[in-house]
């Protein structure tokens, strides 16, 4: 059995319904990052090209069923319009409603309808049946190719799609699942995950949902310092998660069990603040009273490139160090410098680890760049995202 794919449906003459994510960032009424829009892309494109008119609809942002400019897709319709110059754009002011049923209806082949942010109905978050009902009755057909909210059992994700026959995953959805899923079920070893960022909690899951297949996990960021906090190391004023102090042993231990090799840090930048006050580096592993480790140190970055260079398979999530104020980018740096240099399977998910690509311009070296912040580590952690479950599977 395998996944139904876009690629798989005849959508010759049929209104196809897009669930896509343009949750995008928006800063002072522009798109600072359109990566996500521009993901969907060639998801529309097949549509089109197999002769469907195509509704696209999305959440953006948190607007808690108000709706207001601040939160308006308007301006991702104004970017689509960019995009396709040749095809006919059009763009509801709402997402249910006899207008937009109108609008759906008279949608013509080639045509592209964007709706209006679905949260601006509490229904979209609730879960409600009755909205999901009205957003299936503009389509005949529904794609869904929204990894990034996959794991959101929300109306237009996991309700409309009991009123389709079937339900195919997108072109990024697939991409998605492809890497994330099917490449890492039976991967190439070594495998290593290269696991940083600072919220322990998000991130220890995900090192449980991967031990197994696994052969080592190089931790870095502020997380670490849970880890090393467990093991008795002193932290100083480092960010450590005390409620994830007991699970972090835990793991600890049972990867010792299986054999498996957790790396920390064994030296760190630290610095009595962010902004590198009394900066030093480290020449062991623990930290002083009043500093705080701010990236990882030269010793490990050593350390983390011989593991990385001899692997075959490379999971990265997360900054190795507060990468958004230099000095304390050179970890993260370094460490996308040499995971884009190996010769195998590279994945990279997280928005902090990804900026980092993308400021060095190693785009183009990586296998996949995850477009699913909790989606994707949800994911990996082993947990049914109701996007996935939601796709039909065929013989
Ligand atoms: P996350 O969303 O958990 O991947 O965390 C990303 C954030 O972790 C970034 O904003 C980094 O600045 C932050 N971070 C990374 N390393 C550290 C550290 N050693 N101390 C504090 N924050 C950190």
């Amino acid at each position: 059995m395998k996944r139904l794919t876009i690629e798989m449906c005849d959508l010759k003459d049929k209104r196809v319904f897009i669930r896509v994510d343009f949750n995008v960032p928006i800063k002072e009424g522009r798109i600072k990052d359109p990566s996500r829009i521009d993901a969907a892309i060639p998801t529309i494109n097949i549509a089109l090209k197999k002769g469907a008119s195509v509704i696209l609809a999305s959440h953006l942002g948190r607007p808690k069923g108000i709706p207001s400019k601040e939160f308006s897709l308007n301006i991702v319709f104004d970017y689509l319009k960019t995009i396709f110059r040749e095809t006919s754009v059009k763009f509801a002011g709402d997402c249910i409603g006899n207008d937009v049923k109108r609008m759906a209806k008279d949608l013509k082949r080639g045509e592209i309808l964007l709706l209006e942010n679905l949260r601006f109905h509490e229904g979209e978050t609730g879960g409600d049946e009755t909205f999901a009902k009205n957003l299936a009755s503009l389509a005949d057909i529904y794609i869904i190719d929204s990894f990034g909210a996959a794991h959101r059992a929300h109306a237009s994700i996991s309700v409309m799609t009991k009123f389709f026959p079937y339900v195919a995953s997108g072109l990024l959805m697939e991409k998605e699942l492809h890497y994330l899923n099917d490449m890492l079920a039976e991967p190439e070893h070594p495998f290593i995950a290269i696991l940083g960022g600072a919220k322990a909690s998000d991130k220890i899951p995900v090192i449980e949902g991967i031990i197994t297949k696994v052969d080592s996990v190089l931790l870095g960021g502020g997380m670490a310092y849970t880890f090393l906090s467990y093991l008795g190391n002193k932290v100083g004023n480092s960010l450590v998660d005390g409620g994830s102090v007991t699970r972090a042993g835990a793991i600890l231990k049972r990867a010792k069990e299986i054999n498996k090799n957790i790396l920390l840090p064994v030296d760190h930048k630290i610095a009595i603040s962010i902004n590198g006050d009394d900066l030093q580096t480290t020449g062991g592993v623990d930290i002083s009273d009043g500093y705080s480790g701010f990236d990882i140190g030269p010793q490990t970055i050593e350390i983390y490139r011989n593991e990385i260079r001899r692997a075959k398979t490379i999971l990265w999530n997360g900054p190795m160090g507060v990468f958004e104020k230099p000095p304390f980018d050179t970890g993260t740096k370094a460490i996308a410098g040499e995971t884009a240099g190996v010769k195998g399977v590279k994945i990279a998910g997280g928005g902090d680890s990804i900026s980092a690509i993308k400021q060095m311009k190693l785009e183009s070296s990586f296998s996949h760049l995850s477009t699913g912040g909790g989606a994707s580590l949800e994911f990996l952690s082993g947990i049914s995202l109701p996007g996935v479950q939601a796709i039909s599977m065929v013989d």
